[in-house]
């Protein structure tokens, strides 16, 4: 029965067509023996008939052109926001130099304002490295049937 579980996930990615030829050659086998899997992939088929069509429908009603993102603009971008990076810890480093070089500035300031950037920078750190580590996974794998 466990491996079933790898069956139900070619199930999904076969409706997605998204399987290795291998994967297909596995699943083909399988089909022939199986008739809950033939059945489960009739159904995930009709379902997702469904969903494209409505969400044809909705994308037509709203008139929404989905993003396609090239290799290029996703370069750009990446580039962006490498020099907004750079630039924002600039200042970021130009700022807290003075802020914490400042005699007139009490300590209990500067002691607060370190509790605040650290907890920031603790808090974006723990939300780039999720970010990060969720890359390459397979979804398919992740969904609990
Ligand atoms: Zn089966």
């Amino acid at each position: 029965m466990s491996d079933h579980r790898v069956f139900e996930t070619l199930l999904m990615k076969a409706v997605d067509d998204r399987l290795t030829p291998a994967d297909r050659a596995l699943l083909a086998g399988h089909l022939d023996r199986c008739a809950r899997c033939r059945e489960e992939l009739a159904d995930f088929r009709r379902i997702k008939g469904r969903t494209d069509a409505l969400r044809e429908r909705i994308m037509r009603d709203a008139m929404i052109i989905p993003p396609r993102e090239g290799r290029g603009r996703r370069r750009l971008v990446l580039v962006a926001t490498g020099l907004l990076a750079a630039g924002l810890l600039s200042l970021l480093g130009v700022a807290a130099h003075e802020f914490f070089t400042d005699g007139e500035v009490p300590l209990i300031v500067k002691v607060s304002v370190s509790l605040l950037a650290g907890g920031t920078a603790l808090l974006a750190g723990l939300a780039v490295g999720q970010r990060l580590r969720g890359r390459g996974r397979d979804p398919y794998q992740e969904i609990d049937l």
